[in-house]
């Protein structure tokens, strides 16, 4: 049984928060400079005191400055004057059948202020492993035609803290604090960056968010299990590696330029030729650090045995793994998920190939909760400033 809890009420606004800046998602740079400037801590000290911020912040997960017991009271005043760790409101909690949560999340666009705009995180349980799929902007640009997310249209790129946030809000709901479990396994072991939106359209805040996550004094989740998921922005690809060191998936979805056209419309600027370059050129690309390819199953759109033995030939010199994922029906799709027989045909020839492929169970397809199927109500607001930069 799905359960459905409102959680409107439960987290309730700090009085005097409004005009506060959020300490969690500033680097240790920008937070030695900001501290130096404030002149509210002696200089000499600001170091150690960086380092107890982030282990209150990020490995007890405090929400309160005043709870961190080894910094003077004068102090944690004169922090809490200027800093928050308050976090963006929970709207609803929806819980699959199969463990999957989804958490509906307003954002506020001056701490404490709500925008209006709201967000979708899923954590997926699976055994020991426990995965937190992030949204990186409110809506999306891309339209690709399979995927729900696509038919809202972009709102705005989060900010660094709002990504981060998401972690620290499931983290909140799951438990899974350091200072709770201290010898527990943690039930967030990996982070995939495939919620709402294009990560590679909202880079600068994603990287940081992803830097602070991965940091052995952040959030510690190693850069192994973290995955940035893109449907193919050429440029940015390398930036991946390059600045931040985290796992690639690439949406591919099609093995010609005239169905991924549709399916997913950014192979018009970056056709699949271009894609498949980049990938190929991935820095520290090997067996052990293969790039995913999500490839969604069709209904007599993609899912032909032609299709499977030419994605062999495309792939067979990029260290590789395939995903495919059964697609998930929502309203209005003009799409049919693929045959289950044909699904193992289209899997067994890239395994016979070599290829790792697994077929991805769908999760939290009745709370709307599985690939493809995130979206929010938030107001529609097309911005094509985004756009125009790529
Ligand atoms: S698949 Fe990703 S990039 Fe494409 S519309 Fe959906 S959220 Fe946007």
């Amino acid at each position: 049984m799905e359960q459905n809890i409102n959680l409107n009420n439960d987290i309730s606004l700090s009085e005097g928060i409004h005009n506060l800046n959020p300490l969690y998602g500033m680097s240790r740079e920008d937070l030695l400079s900001n501290l130096s400037s404030l002149d509210i801590i002696p200089n000499k000290q600001i170091p150690m005191r960086i380092k107890q911020l982030w282990n209150w912040t990020y490995v007890n997960g405090v929400d309160d400055i005043n709870s961190m017991q080894n910094i003077s009271k004068p102090i944690r005043d004169k922090l809490q004057d200027i800093y928050t760790l308050h976090r963006p409101k929970i709207v609803t909690e929806q819980k699959s059948s199969d463990g999957t949560i989804k958490w509906l999340i307003a954002l506020e666009d001056k701490l404490g202020n709500s925008s209006g705009n709201e967000i979708e995180t899923v954590y997926i349980p699976d055994g020991k492993r426990g995965t937190l799929c992030l949204s990186s902007q409110i809506g999306c640009t891309l339209n690709c035609s399979f995927c729900f997310t696509g038919t809202q249209k972009l709102v705005r790129n989060l900010s660094t803290f709002e990504i981060l946030s998401q972690i620290l809000i499931a983290r909140d709901r799951l438990d899974d604090w350091h200072k709770n479990n201290l010898n527990a396994q943690r039930k967030i072991t990996n982070i995939v960056m495939m919620g709402m939106g294009e990560p590679l359209y909202n880079f600068e805040a994603v990287k940081n968010a992803l830097l602070i996550a991965s940091d052995g004094d952040g959030l510690a989740i190693s850069k192994r299990r973290i995955t940035l998921s893109t449907s193919g922005v050429v440029p940015m690809i390398e930036r991946v590696a390059t600045e931040i060191g985290v796992m690639l998936a690439i949406s591919l979805h099609s093995v010609s330029d005239e169905v991924r056209n549709k399916l997913v419309p950014i192979n018009k600027k970056y056709p699949i030729k271009e894609l498949l370059k980049a990938c190929k050129n991935f820095p520290g690309l090997k067996n052990s650090s293969r790039i995913t390819f999500e490839y969604v199953m069709l209904k007599d759109i993609n899912d032909s045995e032609y299709d499977a033995k030419k994605l062999v030939k495309m792939l067979e010199d990029i260290p590789s793994k395939i995903n495919i994922i059964p697609f998930n029906p929502w309203p209005g799709s003009e799409y049919k998920c693929s045959d289950s027989k044909q699904i193992k045909k289209f899997a067994d020839i890239l395994n016979n190939a070599g290829f790792s492929s697994p077929i991805r169970r769908p999760r939290g397809s009745d709370i709307m909760a599985a690939c493809g199927q995130l979206k929010s109500s938030s107001e529609r607001i097309r911005s094509n400033k985004i756009i125009n930069e790529f």
